[in-house]
């Protein structure tokens, strides 16, 4: 949504490493095991893969990172990478969310095979069954990681390692907690009135 109508570029480094994975390229092959046992790839790898992007000209009308940092590491890193590009991060947005509803959520998850819209088991199918309500696709694709004991490996390593990066940006008061158990539409009005600031 905030792609499309704020003209934002969603930089998700899970896409970027399944893009990669895909490839077959020698950063995919490194990371496929890792990523499909739910732990996560090394900080210089996927610092590497952002800053290569931000160099890119589409992510000057803003970008979302989405998924990165999520190490203390990366954090540093991030800050280090942006310093010596001359960016600067506006927010950093908490979606907060129960675990059984997340865990909820991803296993029951799918999308398009084509255009990459989103649906879900319950809580989103076609509206025509096996027909993308967008694109008009036959095909699906479920991820890998999407299982329960991957996701319940994936929620630890929140827990672990990125969760107590929190305090690194509220230190500076960046921080804003978005209600992610409600509606779509409220927590994108939510975010919108925090990008609005
Ligand atoms: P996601 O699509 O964000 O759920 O990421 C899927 C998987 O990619 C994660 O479980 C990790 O194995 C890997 N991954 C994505 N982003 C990162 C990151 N910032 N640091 C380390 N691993 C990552």
């Amino acid at each position: 949504m905030l792609e499309r109508e704020r003209g934002m570029v969603q930089l998700s480094t899970g896409d970027m490493l399944r893009a990669a994975v895909k490839a077959g390229t020698p950063v995919g092959k490194q990371a496929k095991a890792v990523m499909d046992a739910g732990e996560l790839v090394s900080d210089e790898i996927v610092a590497g893969i952002v800053s290569e992007r931000l160099d890119a000209d589409d992510v000057k009308a803003g970008f979302i990172l989405d998924g990165f940092p999520r190490t203390q590491v990366q954090a540093e890193m991030l800050d280090a990478m942006l310093t010596e590009k001359g960016m600067t991060l506006n927010h950093v947005i908490e979606l907060a969310i129960n675990e059984e509803a997340l865990v909820d959520r991803v296993e029951g998850r799918f999308t398009c095979s084509q255009c990459g819209e989103g649906y879900h088991d319950r809580y989103k199918l076609p509206k025509v069954e096996n027909v993308c309500d967008v694109c008009g696709a036959n095909a699906f694709k479920r991820r890998p990681d999407d299982n329960a004991e991957t996701v319940r490996t994936r929620l630890a390593e929140y827990r672990a390692k990125t969760a107590p990066i929190l305090p690194f940006y509220e230190e500076r008061g960046m921080v804003t907690r978005v209600d992610g158990m409600a509606p779509m539409d409220a927590v994108k009005a939510s975010i919108a009135s925090i990008l609005n600031k």
